[in-house]
This record gives C-alpha cells, sequence and structure tokens, in this order.
C-alpha cells in the first residue's frame, strides 16, 4: 500500500536497519527502540490487523521472531502485537514487538 509507512521500508523507499529478510516477511529495527535490540518483525502482506494477514504469512513470520529472539541473546523478553487505536496500534501494517529485557546491571528495560 503506497501511503503505508511499513509497506515503504520494505521497499526500501524509507531506510531502516534491516535484519531479516525472506518472500513473506520483513523485520527490522525499532526507531523509538524500548530497550536495546527492540525489533519489529512484519508480513510483507498489508494488512492492518493480525485478522487481515493470510495464515501462510503468519506461518512463515513465527520461525523469523524466534531466530531473532535467539540472535537479539536475550534471556527474557516481551512479544507484543497491537491491533487497533484502543490497543495502542499507531501504525496500521501488523508488526510483532521484539522487546529484549535486559538485566537490571545493563541498563534500560
Ligand atoms: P505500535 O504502537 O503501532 O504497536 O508500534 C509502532 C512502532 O513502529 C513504534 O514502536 C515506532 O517506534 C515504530 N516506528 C514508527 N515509524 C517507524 C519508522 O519509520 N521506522 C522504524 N524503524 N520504526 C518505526
Ligand atoms: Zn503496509
Amino acid at each position: 500500500m503506497a501511503s503505508c509507512i511499513f509497506c515503504r521500508i520494505i521497499k526500501g523507499e524509507i531506510p531502516s536497519f534491516k535484519l531479516f529478510e525472506s518472500d513473506k516477511t520483513f523485520a527490522f529495527l525499532d526507531i523509538g527502540p524500548l530497550s536495546k535490540g527492540h525489533a519489529l518483525v512484519i508480513p510483507k502482506h498489508h494488512g492492518a490487523k493480525l485478522t487481515d494477514i493470510p495464515d501462510d504469512s503468519l506461518t512463515e513470520l513465527l520461525p523469523v521472531l524466534k531466530k531473532i529472539a535467539n540472535a537479539s541473546g536475550a534471556v527474557d523478553y516481551n512479544v507484543l502485537q497491537n491491533n487497533g487505536r484502543i490497543a495502542h496500534q499507531e501504525v496500521d501494517h501488523v508488526h510483532f514487538h521484539l522487546i529484549p529485557k535486559p538485566n537490571e546491571s545493563e541498563g534500560l528495560g
């Protein structure tokens, strides 16, 4: 979708720190990280809410999320996925937040 910021990131029209790309999935660092390594994993298929995304895209996405969680080295982490304004969704292209939770000695988290 031409006006969607995450579709534009997938196309390379807006720069991002890319972590992973495959046929159906894209992952990059969040521009406003809640902790070091805060990543966003998204389906390439544009859809605002989880229920708009085809099953095959979701099937491919989850193992990618797992790989990135492993690669981050985080022992503890949150996976968040917001749907709709009341649920705090700001960007209307489905995205899974992966938010590593550092030890207290490592600072923010
Ligand atoms: P939401 O509140 O919709 O679940 O989260 C949207 C996330 O997208 C936020 O954490 C925000 O920092 C991130 N974000 C918004 N615009 C950009 C952008 O242009 N580039 C990157 N890398 N992240 C973005
Ligand atoms: Zn989009």
